[in-house]
């Protein structure tokens, strides 16, 4: 029998690898309100902190960009239905945006829509998102509230930001073709709880408690930040890792020069960089005005020196 052809060739890698090159750190500038609903709110300290750059494969890139791609296809179907579709702000001919606590908070509405058959007076927020076939089930089995949480959290902000009262959430199968459509109500008490919950992420000088202490814990499995987390991976040198760095109204402040942090600033760093102590995996057993030096898991010293050896050896 002759052997199957290899499912890798010099041109599917090199598609891939474009998709790669091309997809940057993921940092976000704000907390993003389709994050906020994660389960563990240290998960979203450190997005917030670019602790874990972004690293996909090229075949998940590429299947998030058929995720975006899929937005024109549902507007179009809602709009065949006699709905006014809003995708973009007609005031700014951006995509419509919300945020809060000083711009650290935010994100951008997918549409708004009008005359929805179930309730055409009524402006809705909406919010396309397409799934697997397992999370498809699941979803009308059980309605997003329950079954995506996550997104049901993204368009309470969205309602309580924009103060419209209902979203409508439209779902696509990528296997089946097949759609979900559901109509979802404003709960301002959850709203202010979302809100409430953003703050005190973008507020918190240090890492809040783990969801789990468990590395094997199911969400810690599945976690971008598994490897800082609980392994003692080292976490990204940027301004947002620095214990000089906090967010202010409106941006970024080093308290160690005295200034104002660009996002091209922020990723940079500079040579003062020290890390927010608890994201190293020891305990400090002194510090000095540039340096920190701490005593890590495995007994071993590490010196967190800005100075370049300038500070006592181990
Ligand atoms: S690894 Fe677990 S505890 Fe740590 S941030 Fe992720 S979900 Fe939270
Ligand atoms: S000391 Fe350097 S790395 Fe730290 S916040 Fe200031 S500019 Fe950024």
């Amino acid at each position: 029998m002759s052997a199957l052809p290899s499912p890798s060739t010099p041109t599917l890698a090199a598609i891939y690898a474009a998709y790669e090159a091309d997809q940057g750190d993921g940092f976000r500038e704000h907390l993003g309100a389709s994050l906020v609903g994660k389960p563990c709110e240290r998960a979203l300290w450190y997005d917030f902190r670019w602790i874990t750059p972004s690293r996909f494969e090229g075949r998940i890139l590429r299947l998030f960009e058929t995720g975006h791609r899929e937005e024109t296809r549902l507007v179009r179907d809602l709009r065949a239905t006699g709905a006014t579709v809003l995708e973009v702000d007609p005031q700014t001919g951006r995509q419509f945006q919300v945020e809060a606590q000083g711009g650290h908070f935010g994100g951008s509405l997918d549409a708004v829509a009008l005359g929805v058959l179930e309730a055409p007076k009524t402006w809705h927020v909406v919010e396309f998102k397409t799934h697997a076939t397992k999370s498809f089930r699941e979803l009308i089995a059980k309605g997003v509230r329950a079954a995506k949480p996550q997104h049901w959290a993204q368009m309470q902000v969205y309602m309580h930001l924009t103060g419209i009262t209902r979203g409508l959430y439209m779902a696509v199968c990528k296997e089946t073709d097949a759609l979900h459509i559901e109509r979802i109500e404003a709960d301002p008490a959850e709203g202010e709880r979302l809100l409430a919950r953003a703050a005190r992420v973008i507020d918190a000088h240090r890492p809040p408690w783990r969801i789990s202490e468990d590395p094997a814990w199911f969400e810690c499995r599945f976690c971008s930040h598994h490897p800082v987390c609980h392994l003692g991976a080292a976490p990204a040198l940027t301004c947002r890792s620095c214990l000089h760095a906090h967010p202010v109204d409106s941006g970024w402040r080093c308290d160690r020069h005295g200034q104002m942090l660009d996002a091209h600033a922020q990723r940079a760093g500079c040579a003062r960089h020290l890390f927010i102590p608890e994201l190293i995996a020891g305990d400090i057993l002194e510090a000095g005005e540039d340096y920190v030096a701490y005593r890590l898991k495995d007994g071993s010293c590490w010196i967190n020196d800005a100075r370049q050896a300038e500070a006592p050896k181990c």
